[in-house]
């Protein structure tokens, strides 16, 4: 029987809806709206399409965002400086650096420019620790949206064998220590378990296999445990199209659950960015329960 597919425009709705409420209480409360800004350096047609879907989706909840694009020759210290100036800024509650970032620019000394508490994506090195001891509230987004998947498909996850492929800083690390602290037993591969040719035994005993690499056809369909939960996060453009890391036709027949990609995990993605804006917002203006304190 072909898989169940984990409907991720639904999901995406589902939140936004709940999150455009949130907003419209925060808003007869304390009077004011989150106000999110995506700092860009140059703007090829990728970027302005993911900048357009924010946008939407932001409009929607009721959120302003901004756009902020820096020249694609901008220096380390002038990049740095106009993070500190939006981290001054208490009309902004919430920064994002879209990558990738030009070659001049050191991402990570950018990443810990952004103040703790704007900080959207999760990626000043401290939220990063505060995630490792489950005390950040602004977790990163695409995790968070693998996580809200599998809340929302009732997947129990404590004692469950989880194959995660791909470490990235911001996926596939993230994500398995929210899996960690939901008790899941994490299997984390990467490119040396490929190397090693020991990818197809670990997939092979996943019960919920998730692949964040951007390799379309990683994970052929065969590979797949029969009843597993898939989540597929890779994202490739192949011709005209947009498929995942995992072989979709012949994995679907062998799951019980599948993200398609697109409309998968990318839709909520955007949600969860949204989310931690009012997050953010809430925690500067301190409002509890809708209420400013
Ligand atoms: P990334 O930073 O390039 O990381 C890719 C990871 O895959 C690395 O950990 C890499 O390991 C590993 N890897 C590379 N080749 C491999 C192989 N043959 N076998 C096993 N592991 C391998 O990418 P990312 O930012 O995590 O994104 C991953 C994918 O998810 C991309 O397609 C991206 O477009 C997509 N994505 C989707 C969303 C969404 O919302 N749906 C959001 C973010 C990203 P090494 O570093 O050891 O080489």
């Amino acid at each position: 029987m072909a898989a169940q597919i984990l409907d991720g425009l639904k999901l995406a709705n589902t939140i936004k809806d709940q999150l455009r409420e949130e907003v419209q209480h925060l808003k007869n409360n304390s009077g004011a709206v989150p106000v999110l800004v995506n700092v860009m350096t140059g703007m090829d047609s990728r970027a302005a399409t993911y900048a357009q879907a924010q946008k939407r989706v932001a409009a929607y909840i009721g959120i302003r965002y901004e756009l902020a694009q820096l020249p694609l020759h901008i220096s380390q210290q002038e990049f740095m400086d106009h993070i500190y100036q939006l981290n001054e800024d208490k009309n902004i509650h919430g920064i994002m650096i879209h990558k990738p970032v030009p070659h001049q620019i050191n991402y990570r000394q950018v990443a810990n420019c952004v103040d703790t508490l704007k900080d959207l994506e999760g990626i000043n090195v401290k939220n990063v620790g505060r995630m490792l001891l489950g005390e950040s509230k602004l977790i990163p987004c695409t995790p968070a949206a693998v996580m809200a998947h599998l809340k929302a498909a009732k997947i129990p996850l404590r004692g469950k064998e989880v194959v995660m492929i791909g470490h990235s800083e911001i996926v596939g690390k993230p994500l398995s220590l929210l899996l960690l602290q939901e008790f899941a037993t994490v299997t984390i591969c990467h490119i040396a378990t490929s190397e090693a040719r020991r990818l197809e035994e670990h997939v092979n005993r996943a019960e919920i296999l998730i692949v964040a690499v951007g390799k379309a056809g990683l994970v052929p369909g065969e590979w797949i445990r029969p009843g597993a939960v898939v989540i597929d996060v890779g994202i490739n453009q192949v011709g005209e199209k947009i498929i995942g890391d995992v072989v979709f036709e012949t994995a679907q027949k062998r799951a019980s659950l599948i993200t398609p990609v697109p409309g998968g995990v990318g839709p909520v993605t955007v949600v969860m960015l949204m989310k931690n804006g009012i997050e953010a917002f809430k925690i500067q203006m301190q409002v509890k329960d809708g209420i400013r304190v």
